[in-house]
């Protein structure tokens, strides 16, 4: 990190990103102040050979020139977290990773090189990852150096060095937008806005500003905007001079968008690139395997937008589209046996995206269960006509089979168990899908465990 060499700077939060942030401020010459509130926390920096002082004592805080937080501290005003208290008060400059990123490797500290590096950043309720890890994988297929950072993978600040031509690919989530004090991205990409995190920004209209800050003035050569919620409809037209302005790129599964500059937008399972009033390209997003489902459609039609602005061909993205393996846990094909299919949508921990993986497929054996988030499963009811029979299991799985009523279920109570039954009635075109609408706590430490308990057991049973 640039521009601290000499100065003390505080971090406080001692988990990856800022160990990271600590190692890259004392590369650049400074001098890191490391606190994290749990001593657990504190001890493992410790081992690792760094050293902690209190920023609670009286002040220690003071000399900073600088504040950096990890995501999971809330520190709007009034922080109950009493080191960003303090550094509000005193006037120091609170900041995390992103924005001490951009500040020292922004695209204007970038000059020596022939084609200097870019930054893609991705922000957005849904489909954040499945569109960072997409766009990252066309520019691999397309031979351009490119690393992945951010809320997926690797923290900001532990990239290695960027090389000529490089593009680094960021996912965002709005605990990183919200506070970052630059941000600089050369394309950032908005993909939907779903009213989920709410209380962390006071209410949507916080969450919506916390994600619209990587859109600030001056902010990106090119923006990519999910158009589908009148939030992203009004993102656009702000940035936008006038509807005919190519600096956007709007982007829609379901609607029809030919009056614009620049648009990509996904209808009947095509996806098609309109500039100008002409269409440019059309691509068949039917047979994409890593990609089912119109959510993956709308995935595609941003992460394509994203590579057309970064000077990429129309072909050349079709063919890594059919590469594209999907994310673990994503809508994730883990097997087929005799015409049956076995997905793992794990990730799908609310009704939203559930709701998503149900219409991203017919004839469903569904699994579903867990530790069921507030409202249970209320607002499933319209997307329950693809399920031929539902398998619950967790804690919720009696509260679940209430609320679906009608549609044929049973109690299976553990993984092993649905999906050995599940697997025992479905046919051929059937699907085996587990979606569970609910968080994993219940019985399993995280959603990547339960996915990968799904993927085993399927494994064990079809061999
Ligand atoms: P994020 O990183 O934003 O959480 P992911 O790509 O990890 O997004 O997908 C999270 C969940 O949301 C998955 O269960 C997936 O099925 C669903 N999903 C993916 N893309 C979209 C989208 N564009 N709109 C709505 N839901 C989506």
């Amino acid at each position: 990190v640039k521009g601290f060499s000499g100065q003390k700077v505080a971090v406080l939060g001692l988990g990856r990103s800022g160990l990271a942030t600590a190692a890259a401020l004392k590369a650049g010459g400074a001098e890191p102040l490391l606190w994290d509130d749990s001593p657990e926390a504190r001890a493992k920096a410790e081992a690792e050979g760094f050293a902690c002082v209190d920023l609670t004592r009286n002040g220690v805080l003071d000399e900073a020139v600088c504040l950096v937080t990890s995501p999971g501290i809330p520190h709007l005003y009034p922080s109950p977290n009493k080191v960003i208290a303090r550094a509000l008060e005193l006037g120091i400059p609170v900041d995390n990773d992103i924005g001490l990123f951009f500040r020292s490797f922004g695209s204007a500290a970038w000059d020596d090189f022939e084609t200097p590096p870019k930054v893609v950043c991705i922000t957005g309720s849904n489909g954040k990852s499945t569109t960072t890890a997409l766009i990252h994988h066309i520019l691999q297929v397309a031979g351009r150096p490119t690393q992945m950072a951010g809320n997926i993978g690797k923290g900001v600040l532990s990239i290695d060095p960027p090389q000529d031509g490089e593009v680094v690919v960021l996912e965002l989530s709005s605990y990183q937008t919200d506070l970052a004090r630059a941000l600089t991205p050369d394309v950032a990409v908005f993909t939907n806005l779903s009213p989920d995190h709410l209380d962390r920004h006071n209410g949507i209209g916080g969450y919506f500003a916390a994600k619209r800050r990587l859109f600030a003035e001056g902010g990106p050569d090119r923006a990519v905007v999910g158009v589908d919620e009148v939030e992203g409809r009004f993102l656009a037209n702000q940035l936008a001079m006038g509807p005919g302005d190519d600096r956007v790129i709007r982007v829609s599964s379901g609607q029809k968008l030919e009056g614009f500059g620049w648009s990509v937008f996904a209808r009947k399972g095509f996806l098609a690139e309109w500039r100008r009033g002409k269409q440019v390209a059309s691509i068949d997003l039917r047979e994409v395997a890593g990609l089912p489902g119109a959510h993956n459609h709308q995935n595609a039609c941003a992460a394509y937008a994203a590579c057309r602005s970064l000077g990429l061909a129309p072909k050349l993205i079709e063919g890594a589209l059919q590469s594209f393996a999907g994310l673990p846990h994503r809508s994730q094909l883990v097997a087929e046996r005799a015409g049956v299919r076995f997905i793992n949508d794990s990730k799908a921990t609310n009704v939203d995206s559930a709701a998503k993986a149900l219409q991203a497929f017919q004839k469903i054996r569904w699994i579903a269960g867990g530790m069921g988030k507030d409202g249970g499963l209320s607002g499933i009811e319209p997307f329950l006509g693809s399920v031929v029979k539902a398998y619950l299991i967790g804690h919720s799985a009696r509260d679940f089979a209430l609320q679906i009523g009608e549609t044929p279920h049973e109690i299976c109570e553990t993984m092993e168990r649905a999906v050995a039954r599940a697997a025992a009635e479905a046919g051929p075109g059937e699907v085996v899908l587990l979606a569970p609408a609910a968080a994993s706590f219940d019985q399993y430490p995280n959603f990547e465990k339960r996915g990968e308990d799904f993927t085993a057991r399927v494994k064990a049973l079809i061999g």
